[in-house]
């Protein structure tokens, strides 16, 4: 019964992605796709790989189109398409006019989507997406894992990056092993699918101080899980949709090459810039921070390798080191 019901929901969701994606590449959907390849610099090709789509500036196209095509209106309001106006008690569509991204399992299904507006009214708030669900869990889903799975493994990485736009801009500049938290910090779930395929996660976020801030604590989910971060940092206004844009392919995959920074430089160079390491007190506790990491590594010889690393960057003992290490596990009993 309960399988049916799931199967069920998969199709509507499959159906939902369908329509928005026809309506995108439709008249209705114009204005969408010009955004989409003359703002978003997409193709065609890549519009279609991610199955893209377009939801009008109507309160009822969705609505209107399953009472057309026999889909029980209850579905909608179970996967969130269709939200209940309480004190009106009636029904209009959650997504309008915004480009829809379909999120996927890493099988393939639809699971839910994501959707960014068109408006410019500060008001309306840039993207949503469907409401959490047992068929809809963002914190156990990777955008863009369907379509990058095989290239993780062949490459041996994963790259994750921040949002929807900047897997599909990688996708389209050819690093196809790319896949997105999705805003979200990163969970530990998500770290399960990454290990599935490979043991090597290259952080790609945004440039900015959320961005740095959201690596610093995805590290730590990585490196518990084992799994080896590395670190990209773009430079301040920059996510890797806009980089791409603004400095061209090629600059971006040497960005990548050049800058490639293994997660111990990367939080040294953070703690560094934000002054902590200028007095003992706080040098103290960034030092403590970075053996609390160490100490999440399970496999003794890395674990010792980025010992000494760090006993060199820093120019303390290992036997110092150690210590701060030992302490910082008592703390956390
Ligand atoms: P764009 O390039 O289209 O302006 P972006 O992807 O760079 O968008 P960010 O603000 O950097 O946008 O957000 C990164 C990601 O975080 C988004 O792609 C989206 O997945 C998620 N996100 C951001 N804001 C929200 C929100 N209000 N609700 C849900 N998810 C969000
Ligand atoms: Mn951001
Ligand atoms: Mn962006
Ligand atoms: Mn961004």
């Amino acid at each position: 019964q309960e399988d049916k019901q799931e199967s069920n929901q998969h199709e509507t969701l499959r159906w939902a992605a369908r329509l928005f994606h026809q309506t995108l590449e439709s008249d209705a959907g114009r204005a969408a796709y010009a955004y989409l390849v003359g703002k978003r610099g997409l193709e065609a090709s890549t519009i279609r790989k991610f199955g893209l789509g377009f939801a009008p500036e109507a309160w009822e196209f969705l609505l209107d189109a399953a009472r057309r095509d026999n889909i029980p209106v209850e579905q909608l309001t179970a996967l969130g398409l269709v939200t209940r106006h309480r004190e009106r008690n009636s029904l209009y569509d959650t997504f309008r006019n915004r480009i829809i991204f379909p999120i996927l399992t890493v099988g393939g299904q639809v699971a839910g989507f994501g959707g960014r507006t068109l408006s410019n009214d500060p008001q309306t708030p840039k993207y949503i997406n469907s409401p959490e669900s047992a068929i809809f869990e963002k914190s156990k889903l990777l955008y863009g894992m369907h379509a990058a799975k095989n290239d993780i493994r062949k490459q041996e990485t994963a790259i994750l990056v921040e949002g929807y736009m900047d897997v599909i801009a990688m996708h389209q500049a050819g690093v196809t092993n790319t896949v997105a938290s999705s805003g979200t910090a990163l969970t530990r779930y998500q770290a399960k699918i990454l290990k599935r395929y490979t043991s090597r996660v290259l952080f790609l976020y945004d440039g900015d101080n959320a961005g740095k801030k959201s690596m610093l604590a995805g590290i730590d989910i990585l490196l518990s899980e084992g799994l080896t971060p590395w670190v990209v940092l773009l430079p301040g206004g920059d996510d890797p949709d806009s980089f791409i844009r603004n400095y061209g392919k090629e600059a971006f995959l040497e960005e990548l090459e050049s800058e490639k920074s293994s997660f111990q430089d990367f939080q040294l160079r953070c703690y560094r810039d934000a002054g902590l390491m200028e007095n003992p007190d706080t040098a103290s506790k960034a030092i403590s921070a970075m053996t609390k990491s160490i100490a999440l590594i399970a496999d003794p010889v890395q674990k010792e390798l980025y010992l000494e690393e760090l006993s060199k960057k820093l120019d303390l003992s290992r036997q110092t080191l150690r210590k701060v290490m030992a302490s910082s596990n008592d703390d956390r009993a």
